[in-house]
């Protein structure tokens, strides 16, 4: 098997995997949205145009959904979506209808904040030693407050606040939030407009990694879009870029088919020593924008990739390079796979088995066959962190 071929094995069976493992929010827990869900807590999607007072469930779900991106880039998942699902609920008991009136969570700051610091506290009390037992840290470091922040204020306003006044600005201009986003062209230029948008965009609220993730959510795993062409679709948006995703990557050797270490040390991605212990720390997010030159002499693939960036991403009409972090979506073209079952699949490996630690669970682990650090380069498992 040539690089290509290795890698699309590779992709695909983390794909395979990650198509019986949904990572989506469990937004059925949400009590304004209870009735969107059938028996079997499956979204009713052929009544998402459904009114909801003025807005409509897809609306509604969204505008979730944005907000919920947003606070995914705190530490504890878990714990995280918990304290979202609960204080929404607790507000809207309070009548704070945060998603039918975003205007509601500023009026009301005191409630809001008070919901948040008292929620924070019940699930510290649960997560804290969860959270530091699979991450070898410290129970009483676990804060779910952004920014190694402890001031309520700055979590609040910046993280909970600027998602919030995006549909109340577009309210204020007689736009809907679906709208805004479905003018884009791909869900690719989508997730950069949320962010980068000069009016509306959630600048440095947000990072690549949460609007790929939201990308991921609105597209494939909540079947939000009401647009269906290619722009659209379960190719359309690149990976979301996390430590889990950066981790198996490297380890398995994914990265270095497509450049070597040196030029990883060059760009940052792979810092010497700067990681946990005083090992090679692996920052992921550095790997944007970077070229392949190995990636660029399989004829094959590049087809593949100009196919994918022209009709997919919308993002070039005739590229001369090949990014990096965008070969997962030219190696998933005519395959049966998405992006979203790929991400899936990372997300289930990376926080089951392989683990930010010396003990991971390779002899588990459902893509050992195919893993170089588990097969011939353990330096790979050893000396990286993320
Ligand atoms: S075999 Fe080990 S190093 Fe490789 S992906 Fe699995 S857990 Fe990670």
């Amino acid at each position: 098997m040539n690089i290509t071929q290795k890698s699309q094995k590779l992709l695909t069976t983390i794909a395979e995997i990650g198509r019986e493992y949904s990572a989506k929010p469990d937004i059925h827990l949400i009590d304004p949205f209870n009735h969107f869900f059938d028996k079997n807590k499956n979204l009713i999607l052929n009544e998402l145009d459904k009114q909801d007072g003025p807005w409509t469930r897809r609306e509604l779900i969204t505008r979730f959904l944005l907000l919920n991106a947003v606070l995914d880039q705190g530490p504890d998942i878990e714990g995280l979506r918990q304290l979202l699902i609960k204080v929404t609920n607790e507000l809207y008991q309070r009548e704070v209808r945060i998603l039918h009136r975003p205007l509601d969570f500023f009026k009301e700051l005191g409630i809001s904040i008070d919901k948040i610091c008292t929620v924070h506290e019940g699930i510290k009390k649960v997560r804290a030693p969860i959270w530091a037992k699979e991450n070898q840290s410290n129970p009483e470091k676990y804060n779910l407050f952004m920014d190694n922040s402890k001031q309520v204020l700055n979590y609040a306003v910046f993280r909970w606040g600027v998602p919030l006044c995006v549909p109340l600005i577009l309210e204020k201009d007689g736009k809907t939030l679906i709208d805004y986003l479905e003018r884009c062209n791909s869900a690719e230029l989508m997730s950069k407009e949320i962010k980068d948008n000069e009016r509306y965009g959630l600048g440095k609220a947000i990072g690549d990694k949460a609007g790929h993730l939201f990308a991921k959510w609105y597209v494939c795993s909540f079947n939000l879009a009401r647009r269906q062409d290619k722009g659209w679709q379960n190719l359309s948006f690149e990976i979301p870029f996390d430590s889990n995703a950066g981790r198996i990557f490297f380890r398995t050797g994914f990265l270095l088919n497509w450049a070597n270490i040196k030029d990883y040390i060059e760009w940052e991605v792979v810092q010497k020593g700067k990681g946990k212990g005083g090992l090679n720390y692996i920052r992921v997010t550095n790997i944007r924008g970077k070229k392949s030159d190995v990636a660029l002499k399989d004829n094959g693939l590049f087809e593949r990739y100009k196919t994918i960036c022209a009709e997919y991403l919308s993002t070039k009409k005739r590229p001369r390079t090949i990014e990096i972090q965008q070969i997962p979506n030219a190696l998933l073209l005519n395959t049966d796979y998405g992006i979203d079952e790929l991400d899936n699949g990372l997300i289930y490996i990376g926080t089951n088995f392989c683990l930010n630690h010396e003990n991971s669970k390779c002899k588990d682990c459902p893509i050992k066959e195919l893993c170089e650090g588990y097969n011939s380069n353990p330096d790979l498992i050893q000396n990286y962190r993320t």
